[in-house]
């Protein structure tokens, strides 16, 4: 993952979960058809080291796959996190941060999922599959 000079701190709805991170990277979109279904539309996040977040509160965690989860609130079902148990790295909702000042955008994955009613501007980064940011 990349990392960059932005720090955040975030919250679901109702405030049982909180967290603060640090060095948060841009943010990708992903259109993927799990991201799509679990957000409601599709998923915008940005990515911070394991060792750079604190969460307060207990997220409840949805494996998708063997390594791959996602993580809400179980009170207000708020989208916040995503992992994958392999990545020293996971995956913070930009829509949960309380702080997007700066925080700049890198372009859309898994776009071959996407929802058919909406268009992604033709001047955004495109990929058919996650693809790692360029240090
Ligand atoms: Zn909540
Ligand atoms: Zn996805």
């Amino acid at each position: 993952m990349s990392e960059s000079d932005h720090n955040t701190t975030g919250a679901c709805a109702c405030g049982a979960i909180t967290y603060k991170a640090e060095q948060v990277a841009p943010v990708w979109y992903c259109h993927c058809q799990q991201c799509r279904r679990m957000t409601g539309h599709f998923m915008a996040a940005s990515q911070v080291a394991l060792d750079k977040i604190e969460i307060t509160g207990e997220p409840k965690w949805y494996y998708v796959n063997q390594r791959s989860r996602y993580g809400f609130c179980p009170d207000c079902g708020s989208q916040m996190f995503w992992r994958n148990d392999e990545n020293n790295y996971m995956s913070l909702t930009a829509g949960c941060m309380d702080n997007t000042a700066g925080l700049s955008d890198r372009g859309h994955i898994f776009v071959s999922e996407k929802g058919d009613y909406y268009d992604i501007p033709a001047d955004q980064m495109q990929s058919e599959y996650w693809e790692e940011p360029a240090e």
